[in-house]
Protein backbone atom coordinates (compact mmCIF):
# COMPACT_ATOMS: atom_id res chain seq x y z
CA UNK A 1 0.00 0.00 0.00
CA UNK A 2 1.81 3.40 -0.93
CA UNK A 3 0.55 6.77 0.45
CA UNK A 4 1.74 10.34 -0.94
CA UNK A 5 4.73 11.80 1.18
CA UNK A 6 5.87 14.61 2.07
CA UNK A 7 8.78 16.60 3.41
CA UNK A 8 8.73 18.57 6.57
CA UNK A 9 11.69 20.00 8.65
CA UNK A 10 11.22 21.48 11.97
CA UNK A 11 13.02 24.89 11.82
CA UNK A 12 15.60 25.82 14.53
CA UNK A 13 12.97 28.01 16.42
CA UNK A 14 11.23 24.64 17.54
CA UNK A 15 13.97 23.03 18.31
CA UNK A 16 15.42 26.30 20.76
CA UNK A 17 11.62 26.30 21.96
CA UNK A 18 11.31 22.47 23.14
CA UNK A 19 8.35 22.17 20.64
CA UNK A 20 9.76 19.24 18.82
CA UNK A 21 7.58 16.69 20.45
CA UNK A 22 4.35 18.89 20.59
CA UNK A 23 4.54 19.10 16.48
CA UNK A 24 5.52 16.15 16.12
CA UNK A 25 2.67 14.51 18.25
CA UNK A 26 0.28 15.93 16.10
CA UNK A 27 1.39 14.72 13.07
CA UNK A 28 1.28 11.42 14.62
CA UNK A 29 -1.95 11.80 16.17
CA UNK A 30 -3.43 12.85 12.75
CA UNK A 31 -2.31 9.47 11.26
CA UNK A 32 0.97 10.36 9.61
CA UNK A 33 3.55 7.41 9.36
CA UNK A 34 7.20 8.61 9.74
CA UNK A 35 8.96 6.89 7.13
CA UNK A 36 12.34 8.58 7.91
CA UNK A 37 13.60 11.46 11.09
CA UNK A 38 16.95 12.85 11.26
CA UNK A 39 18.85 16.13 13.15
CA UNK A 40 20.43 18.08 10.86
CA UNK A 41 22.42 21.24 10.73
CA UNK A 42 21.60 22.99 7.76
CA UNK A 43 24.34 24.75 5.83
CA UNK A 44 24.53 28.18 4.10
CA UNK A 45 24.72 26.42 0.96
CA UNK A 46 21.84 24.25 1.11
CA UNK A 47 19.64 26.75 2.67
CA UNK A 48 20.15 28.95 -0.59
CA UNK A 49 19.28 25.67 -2.79
CA UNK A 50 16.39 24.95 -0.59
CA UNK A 51 14.75 28.45 -0.54
CA UNK A 52 16.22 29.60 -4.28
CA UNK A 53 12.63 30.42 -5.35
CA UNK A 54 12.97 33.05 -3.15
CA UNK A 55 16.68 34.24 -4.00
CA UNK A 56 15.17 37.88 -5.66
CA UNK A 57 12.76 39.00 -2.20
CA UNK A 58 13.89 40.83 0.60
CA UNK A 59 14.00 38.03 3.30
CA UNK A 60 16.38 36.34 1.40
CA UNK A 61 19.20 37.45 3.55
CA UNK A 62 17.53 36.72 6.90
CA UNK A 63 15.87 33.64 5.86
CA UNK A 64 19.07 31.97 5.08
CA UNK A 65 20.21 33.01 8.70
CA UNK A 66 17.29 31.64 10.24
CA UNK A 67 18.35 28.22 8.77
CA UNK A 68 21.88 28.17 9.55
CA UNK A 69 20.78 29.52 13.45
CA UNK A 70 20.79 26.24 14.49
CA UNK A 71 20.00 22.56 14.00
CA UNK A 72 16.98 21.71 12.73
CA UNK A 73 14.82 18.08 12.72
CA UNK A 74 13.83 17.06 9.10
CA UNK A 75 11.42 13.80 8.05
CA UNK A 76 8.89 12.00 5.66
CA UNK A 77 5.58 11.84 6.42
CA UNK A 78 3.27 9.42 4.68
CA UNK A 79 -0.14 9.25 4.71
CA UNK A 80 -3.83 10.29 2.29
CA UNK A 81 -3.27 13.77 0.82
CA UNK A 82 0.06 14.15 2.86
CA UNK A 83 1.15 17.28 1.18
CA UNK A 84 -2.24 18.94 1.44
CA UNK A 85 -3.38 18.34 4.92
CA UNK A 86 0.49 18.97 6.42
CA UNK A 87 -0.02 22.18 4.59
CA UNK A 88 -3.18 22.20 5.90
CA UNK A 89 -1.98 21.90 9.29
CA UNK A 90 1.09 24.26 9.62
CA UNK A 91 -1.31 27.23 8.83
CA UNK A 92 -0.42 30.32 6.97
CA UNK A 93 3.24 31.46 6.40
CA UNK A 94 3.13 34.38 8.62
CA UNK A 95 2.31 32.78 12.44
CA UNK A 96 0.05 36.22 12.71
CA UNK A 97 -2.48 35.23 9.95
CA UNK A 98 -2.59 31.54 11.17
CA UNK A 99 -5.98 30.22 12.57
CA UNK A 100 -5.84 28.39 16.03
CA UNK A 101 -5.40 25.23 16.06
CA UNK A 102 -3.10 25.15 13.38
CA UNK A 103 0.98 25.02 14.58
CA UNK A 104 1.45 28.07 13.61
CA UNK A 105 -1.53 29.43 14.89
CA UNK A 106 -0.64 28.06 18.34
CA UNK A 107 2.43 28.55 18.65
CA UNK A 108 4.02 31.63 16.05
CA UNK A 109 3.60 34.89 15.90
CA UNK A 110 6.37 36.00 13.59
CA UNK A 111 6.24 36.36 10.11
CA UNK A 112 9.64 34.63 9.80
CA UNK A 113 10.27 32.44 12.78
CA UNK A 114 7.08 29.67 11.75
CA UNK A 115 8.48 27.11 12.97
CA UNK A 116 8.68 24.20 10.54
CA UNK A 117 8.50 23.58 6.83
CA UNK A 118 5.91 21.64 4.64
CA UNK A 119 6.31 20.48 0.72
CA UNK A 120 3.69 23.05 -0.93
CA UNK A 121 3.25 19.92 -3.87
CA UNK A 122 3.67 16.76 -4.53
CA UNK A 123 6.55 17.09 -6.90
CA UNK A 124 8.54 19.82 -5.08
CA UNK A 125 8.09 16.82 -1.65
CA UNK A 126 9.67 14.47 -4.16
CA UNK A 127 12.40 16.50 -5.07
CA UNK A 128 12.79 18.11 -1.32
CA UNK A 129 12.84 13.98 0.26
CA UNK A 130 15.45 13.46 -2.16
CA UNK A 131 17.43 16.72 -1.36
CA UNK A 132 17.03 15.68 2.44
CA UNK A 133 17.29 11.58 2.65
CA UNK A 134 19.24 8.92 1.27
CA UNK A 135 16.85 6.37 -0.27
CA UNK A 136 18.04 4.12 2.64
CA UNK A 137 17.32 6.43 5.43
CA UNK A 138 13.70 5.85 4.78
CA UNK A 139 12.28 2.67 6.34
CA UNK A 140 9.51 0.82 5.02
CA UNK A 141 7.56 -0.66 7.75
CA UNK A 142 4.33 -2.54 8.48
CA UNK A 143 1.90 -0.35 9.96
CA UNK A 144 0.05 -2.74 12.20
CA UNK A 145 -2.80 -0.24 13.53
CA UNK A 146 -3.43 0.74 9.31
CA UNK A 147 -6.42 -0.47 9.72
CA UNK A 148 -7.53 1.74 12.52
CA UNK A 149 -6.35 4.66 10.97
CA UNK A 150 -7.98 3.60 7.20
CA UNK A 151 -11.04 1.68 6.50
CA UNK A 152 -9.02 -0.89 4.18
CA UNK A 153 -12.09 -3.31 4.62
CA UNK A 154 -13.25 -2.70 0.72
CA UNK A 155 -11.08 -1.37 -2.29
CA UNK A 156 -8.94 1.11 -2.03
CA UNK A 157 -8.02 3.04 1.42
CA UNK A 158 -11.36 5.30 2.62
N1 LIG B 1 9.55 34.31 5.10
C1 LIG B 1 9.98 35.52 5.64
N2 LIG B 1 9.33 36.68 5.25
C2 LIG B 1 8.32 36.69 4.34
C3 LIG B 1 7.90 35.46 3.79
C4 LIG B 1 8.53 34.30 4.19
O1 LIG B 1 10.90 35.55 6.45
O2 LIG B 1 7.79 37.77 4.04
C5 LIG B 1 10.22 33.07 5.51
C6 LIG B 1 9.34 32.18 6.40
O3 LIG B 1 10.17 31.55 7.37
C7 LIG B 1 8.78 31.18 5.41
C8 LIG B 1 9.96 31.00 4.46
O4 LIG B 1 10.51 32.31 4.35
O5 LIG B 1 8.39 29.97 6.02
C9 LIG B 1 9.61 30.49 3.09
O6 LIG B 1 8.55 31.27 2.56
P1 LIG B 1 7.30 30.56 1.85
O7 LIG B 1 6.54 31.63 1.15
O8 LIG B 1 7.78 29.40 1.05
O9 LIG B 1 6.42 30.11 3.10
P2 LIG B 1 5.97 28.65 3.62
O10 LIG B 1 5.88 27.75 2.42
O11 LIG B 1 7.01 28.22 4.62
O12 LIG B 1 4.64 28.88 4.28
MG1 LIG C 1 7.28 27.38 0.87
Amino acid sequence: MSFERTLVFLKPDALKRRLMGEIISRFEKRGFFVAGMKMICITEDFARRHYAAHRDRDFYEPLVRYMTGGPSLAMVLEGKNAVRVVRDMMGETFGVDSKPGTIRGDYALSNRYNLLHGSDSVQAAREEIQRFFRPDELVPYTQEDIQWNYDISGKGVV
